[in-house]
């Protein structure tokens, strides 16, 4: 495809409107959304707000008046729809880890007599790490590593819980949501679905999957910002019957302000709360969902399988380069990951010619589609400057070799 084309496609492109909602700076194409999402335009006025109205000149009284309290099941659902959730499963809270860690803790009390938890070997770690620690508190409980591809042989009847990401954060694979629930559930376990590289990525439906529990976060896709608060998702049916989550804060307490010294969870999906709400990463949530709920998601994935077909098109068979996401639609989630064994100096000259992508160790490079703010010129620019970093060996210089803390 040419230029030419890109840019004919643009012209017709249904999302084009969307990129003025987001502060991008000249001369970058950020293809790192997948990691860390673009601001929103809106969103430092609305923090400005509320750091100054809300909080500096109301104070305390905004608990009320500005609707703080309220704010955790607001924004939760307002996520529900992108991850087909009722208004009523989802609330936001705290880190994807921290969520992690009360569902996985919950899931294993309503599985008495099983021990394993069942994971993905090449997940993002912080899900195996949490794993680890949750195990550790039960008496015989251990966690048990696999591939997706392996999992049928691994659940037997010890199996209690499965910890899956939908979308793998290193290859972009898309896993079978409703399949494979359906076959974890009929070994007798329950499904809990990290969905951090799916949502606002691709459409999601955790209801008609009968999923059992989901952890997220805000500040990839979703563009909510550094540290913005994460959400939980806990099916109806297991709301119904009352599970206990371990981390008993006050603000899972069915009268936080009553001060009394017993703990009684709140009914519904309150009681997955523990702590105040962190308001301004949540203020600029709000900023974001604003955006996401014009946007239609079957536009956003057919645009976001477009980019991708067209970036892989564009760079395969380059100099050293080896495609390890998945062709097929089902199994692509939004990104692109491409092997080469100096992916590292690779991605750092990119940077410098202002495509933004990032490495994953020991040999990925990977590029994150946004098909809110990134247009099909913007893909063509990117694979042509990938193309001369290549051709013209300059990710060879010294200065690209030297590492950061954050890859
Ligand atoms: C980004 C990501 C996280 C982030 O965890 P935090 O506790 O919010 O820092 C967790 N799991 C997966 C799969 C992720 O992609």
């Amino acid at each position: 495809m040419t230029r030419e084309e890109c840019a004919a496609l643009d012209a017709v492109d249904p999302l084009a409107a969307f990129r003025k909602e987001f502060a991008l700076p000249e001369g970058v194409v950020y293809l790192d959304g997948n990691s860390l999402g673009a601001l929103p335009a809106r969103t430092p006025e609305r923090v400005r707000q509320v750091v100054e109205e809300e909080w500096g000149r109301e104070l305390i009284r905004s608990w009320n008046e500005a609707g703080w309290f309220e704010q955790p099941y607001r924004l939760g659902r307002r996520i529900a729809p992108l991850i087909g959730a009722g208004p009523e499963e989802v609330v936001v809270c705290d880190t994807t880890s921290v969520n992690l860690f009360k569902v996985l803790t919950a899931a294993l009390r309503l599985r008495p007599g099983r021990h394993t938890v069942l994971g993905d070997g090449a997940a993002f770690p912080t899900d195996l790490y949490i794993a680890e620690g949750v195990t550790g508190l039960f008496e015989g409980a251990r966690s048990v590593l696999t591939t997706p591809g392996e999992l049928d042989r691994h659940l037997d009847a010890d199996v209690a819980v499965v910890v899956l990401s939908h979308v793998d954060y290193r290859t972009g694979e898309l896993l079978d949501m409703p399949g494979i629930t359906a076959r974890v559930q009929a070994a007798g376990a329950l499904m809990i679905w990290d969905v951090c590289h799916s949502v606002g990525a691709l459409p999601i439906e955790l209801d008609a999957s009968n999923a059992d529990f989901a952890v997220g976060c805000t500040y990839k896709y979703l563009n909510a910002g550094p540290g913005a608060p994460a959400f939980l998702y806990v099916a109806r049916r297991h709301l119904a019957a009352g599970p206990r989550q371990p981390l008993s804060g006050w603000f899972g307490h069915a009268r936080p302000f009553a001060f009394e010294p017993g703990y009684d969870p709140r009914e519904g999906i309150g009681r997955f709360l523990t702590s105040s709400p962190s308001l301004l990463g949540q203020a600029a949530l709000g900023t974001s969902l604003d955006i996401w709920e014009r946007a239609d998601l079957d536009a956003v994935r057919a645009k976001s399988l477009a980019l991708t077909d067209l970036f892989i098109a564009l760079v395969e068979g380059l100099e050293g380069i080896e495609v390890a996401t998945p062709r097929e639609h089902a199994r692509r989630g939004s990104q692109v990951a491409l092997r080469h064994a100096d992916g590292y100096p690779v991605v750092q000259a990119l940077i410098e010619r202002g495509v933004i992508g990032d490495f994953r160790a020991p040999d990925l490079m990977r590029f994150g589609f946004t098909p809110l703010y990134l247009s099909y010129v913007d893909v063509w620019d990117a694979a042509r400057q990938l193309a001369e970093v290549l051709e013209t060996g300059e990710w060879r210089a010294e200065r690209f070799g030297r590492r950061g803390e954050v890859t």
